[in-house]
């Protein structure tokens, strides 16, 4: 059903008017972990000085210590629903339990499976069973064609409002967190009618490279970019080494204008 022979043109995936897969450039920002309502409202503030409207949080964090914060769970959502009603955007955030489904619709616009359970079948299923776009991440170590089938189970339970997203995958190079497979990109845009994203935050883990692979992205045909930002990366609950604060999120949005990669 995912497959570009199945449908030849591009799946639109509509959220608040930013229509994902219409060709141009669509930007996701927001904290790695939802924390508190002023850290969330301060970077949706930041983000609507852009005219940006795409904003993540996660409320379900699945760390790779149980002793790891774990997120605040449906508190979470609601601070998250809270401020996208304040700012007029729309909310994706991470869902880890197919029991969560039906109670996390009410709160969020994009149901995002992370890459820990890209091939969690019955989280799947019950994404591709309600009528809400889903944001489906690539599995640490899964094969482009694993990825692919994971997006068909989502399809064929009649959910066809899926957005992929590329965010690195496991190999010998410690260089990076992840290794970002940017030919990915092209790939799952010609093997798909579905729109394909770019997580640069958790491919490279590494605040200096996330402008050039942003950059790369757009370059090589992403419908979209996400990174994370935080008012305060250093006190951050999770991934406080990755996460541009304020001022290099500025930095950022500011050179992706200026050299033409958007819009
Ligand atoms: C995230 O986007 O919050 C996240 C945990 O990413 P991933 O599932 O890609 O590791
Ligand atoms: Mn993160």
């Amino acid at each position: 059903l995912v497959s570009r022979k199945k449908q030849p043109e591009n799946t639109i995936v509509d959220l608040k008017g930013e229509k994902i897969g219409d060709g141009k450039q669509h930007f996701v920002f927001g904290p790695c972990a939802v924390e508190s309502y002023e850290q969330v409202a301060t970077v949706a503030k930041a983000m609507k000085e852009k005219g940006l409207k795409l904003l993540r949080g996660g409320a379900y964090k699945p760390r790779t210590s149980p002793y790891d914060f774990q997120g605040l769970g449906v508190e979470g959502l609601k601070i998250l629903k809270r401020v996208a009603n304040e700012f007029d955007m729309a909310v994706i955030s991470e869902i880890v339990s197919p029991a969560d489904i039906e109670m996390a619709i009410d709160y969020i616009d994009v149901i995002q499976i992370g890459a820990r359970n890209m091939q969690n079948f019955e989280l799947l299923k019950a994404a591709g069973a309600v009528n809400k776009p889903v944001l489906l991440k690539r599995g640490l170590a899964a094969t482009i064609e694993e990825f692919i089938n994971a997006a068909e189970y989502i399809m064929a339970q009649g959910n066809g409002q899926i957005i992929l997203c590329e965010r690195g995958i496991r190999t010998y190079e410690k260089a990076t967190r992840n290794t970002l497979d940017i030919s990915a990109v092209p790939i799952l845009k010609q093997e798909t009618h579905l729109p394909v994203m770019v997580d640069v935050t958790h491919s490279t883990g590494r605040r200096d490279l996330l402008l050039p692979c942003a950059k790369a992205a757009i370059a090589i045909g992403a419908d979209g970019v996400m990174a994370e930002v935080h008012p305060d990366p250093a006190v951050a609950l999770s991934d406080a080494q990755q996460q541009m604060n304020l001022e290099q999120f500025d930095h950022f949005y500011n050179e992706l204008l200026a050299s033409n990669f958007v819009r």
